[in-house]
């Protein structure tokens, strides 16, 4: 069995990458999206172990301790980490595996697992990012000033992703983010066991 894709995907706090991710997961159950760890509060209506495992400083730190994670960071004033069991399990099954996590964990992620596919999504502009939080009304004026500040180098470091799918209108948005992982299965990267299995029979 063909072990499964691991996406990546990030993008500035704001600019609709939990709205995708959610529809893509609808619409491919076979695909698992990787619930992180973190220790911000939830936001009203997130569920323990659905959005996040929302746990304490000091699990957290357990956790880290026994190398229980793929990989953590802290963001702006909260730690937030992806649990490695799970992640590697549900590849070995011959799952794809969502991360939906920041830039900096995103690139030890790469850096551990260079066959990881990673999608950036940009917001069209600041402006509209500010308005998208401001519209989602779950962060206060003092978070949103922070996500923003933080958001340009974020951006700057989209360059360093696979690809880059743009938020404008979210139904093209969603298409295109299909459409990328769809195309980077095909990788050849990802295929040798496929290339390796034709040449067997030639
Ligand atoms: P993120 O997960 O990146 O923090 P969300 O998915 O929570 O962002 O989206 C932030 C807000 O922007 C939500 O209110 C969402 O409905 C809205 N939104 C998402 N995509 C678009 C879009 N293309 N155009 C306008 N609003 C959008
Ligand atoms: P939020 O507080 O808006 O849910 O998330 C803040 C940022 O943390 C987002 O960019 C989100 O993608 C990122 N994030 C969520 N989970 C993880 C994780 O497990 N690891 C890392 N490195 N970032 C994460």
């Amino acid at each position: 069995m063909n072990r499964g894709t691991l996406f990546i995907i990030s993008a500035p706090s704001g600019t609709g990458k939990g709205t995708i991710v959610s529809e893509i997961l609808r619409s491919d159950p076979n695909i698992y999206f990787s619930v992180s760890a973190t220790t911000r509060a939830p936001r009203e209506g997130e569920k323990n172990g659905v959005n996040y495992f929302f746990i304490t400083r000091e699990e957290f730190l357990e956790l880290i301790k026994t190398g229980g994670m793929l990989e953590h960071t802290e963001f702006c004033g909260n730690f937030y980490g992806t649990p490695k069991k799970a992640v590697y399990d549900k590849l070995d099954s011959g799952r794809d595996v969502i991360l939906e996590i920041e830039t900096v964990g995103a690139m030890n992620v790469k850096a551990a697992c260079p066959e990881a596919v990673s999608i950036f999504i940009l917001p069209p502009s600041l402006y509209e990012l500010r308005r998208r939080l401001e519209k989602r009304g779950t962060d206060s004026e003092e978070v949103i000033s922070r996500r923003i500040a933080e958001a340009r180098a974020e951006i700057e470091k989209s360059r360093l992703y696979d690809f880059a799918v743009m938020n404008d209108d979210l139904e093209s948005a969603i298409k295109d983010v299909k459409n990328v992982m769809s195309a980077a299965k095909k990788l050849t990267k990802l295929n040798s066991d496929m290339i390796e299995g034709v040449l067997k029979k030639c």
